[in-house]
């Protein structure tokens, strides 16, 4: 693997990053201590080190040959969590130092419930059967700070997960009209292939396009155009059904995906949005806005771009054929 191979793979893969990152400090951190343990010929602490060392190093390079992160990562979250009941027993009030870190790293490593309830584990298991304390309120001081540690780690841990969702969310949605965007239509275009192909389920597809759209912003200005814009998309909202969906493909252009049998319901859903669009959709002044539509159903085993493609082409037909009207793509 050349260098840039492995910078990209850094760069686009956040757990493989973390997971080599907290290793390699790990493993930076723990190695002088086994060579200490070495010297001095303690060989518990010592094969316990080298133990430590060898399996987050297996983690890691399992991580870098799968391209599965998160698997190794959870893994050695556990492992720490064994490590550190482990760590207590040998090396005593020493041991607890590293129980900090440890149990914050496992927020990066595995989901934050797991994380949670590792920290918990191991709280309760050092508690309980290590002896090492001589009062009950270093124990208490322990027990205090740890939980103080691992709250702090769990709200930030719950914090980003919100916001990488909310962030995952914002990115789907088109910013005028709060439909999913185009990016969003490439995933659900291939979700539709897959659904096909697994359970037989064909999938429409509608391309709207609204009638001389440019003359109502030359007319009203481009702020009644966006409002227009925005009318339309909840109007199609409302007239479609729950399990449809539509994207905003572009400027007044739109898409639907509807699971439907055949070409006839196709058309009948698109009439029912034509019809819905000239009786009710205006851009004031009692001026009605039109839309055309083309529509045809997903081929097995054809590509999402040649999809769109044959719904563009029966859309530029229902353009040419006068406007305000559907053409769906006849033949299978
Ligand atoms: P046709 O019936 O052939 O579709 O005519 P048209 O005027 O709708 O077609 P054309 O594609 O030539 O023009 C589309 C216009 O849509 C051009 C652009 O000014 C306008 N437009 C594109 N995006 C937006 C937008 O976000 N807001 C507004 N207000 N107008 C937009
Ligand atoms: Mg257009
Ligand atoms: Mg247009």
């Amino acid at each position: 693997m050349d260098w840039g191979t492995v910078r990209y793979r850094l760069g686009n893969d956040f757990q493989l990053a973390i997971l080599t990152f907290l290793g390699s400090l790990a493993v930076l951190g723990i190695t002088p201590f086994a060579i200490y343990r070495a010297i001095d010929r303690e060989w518990v602490p010592f094969a316990m080190d080298v133990g430590i060392i060898v399996t987050i190093v297996a983690g890691v390079s399992y991580a870098w040959r799968s391209g599965d992160s998160q698997r190794p990562s959870t893994f050695l979250s556990y492992f720490v969590g064994v490590m550190a009941v482990v760590a207590t027993h040998v090396l005593g009030v020493h041991g607890t130092y590293w129980i900090y870190p440890a149990l914050i790293a496992n927020f990066f490593l595995a989901p934050r419930k797991h994380a949670l309830i590792i920290a918990v584990a191991v709280l309760a298991l050092i508690l309980l059967t290590g002896g090492w304390y001589r009062e009950t309120r270093e124990a208490a001081s322990f027990a205090v700070t740890l939980v103080l540690s691992v709250l702090l780690a769990y709200v930030f841990a719950h914090r980003a997960a919100e916001q990488r969702e909310q962030l995952r969310r914002l990115a789907s949605l088109d910013a005028l009209t709060g439909v999913f965007n185009r990016r969003a239509l490439y995933g659900e275009l291939e979700r539709a292939q897959k659904i096909l192909a697994r359970e037989g389920k064909r999938h429409g597809l509608l391309m709207l396009d609204l009638d001389h759209f440019k003359q109502i912003n030359d007319r009203f200005g481009h702020t009644q155009g966006d409002e227009v814009l925005i009318r339309f998309a909840r109007l199609l909202e409302k007239t479609l059904r729950p399990h449809d969906r539509l994207f905003r493909y572009g400027g007044e252009e739109f898409v639907i995906l509807t699971q439907v049998d055949d070409a006839e319901t196709l058309r009948v859903i698109a009439e029912k949005l034509r019809t819905a669009t000239e009786r009710s959709l205006d851009a004031g002044n009692d001026s009605t806005v039109t839309t055309s539509i083309g529509g045809t159903i997903l081929h097995p085993g054809e590509r999402s771009d040649a999809w769109l493609a044959r719904a563009d082409r029966a859309l530029y037909q229902a353009k040419h054929g006068g406007r305000n009207r559907v053409v769906i793509e006849a033949g299978e």
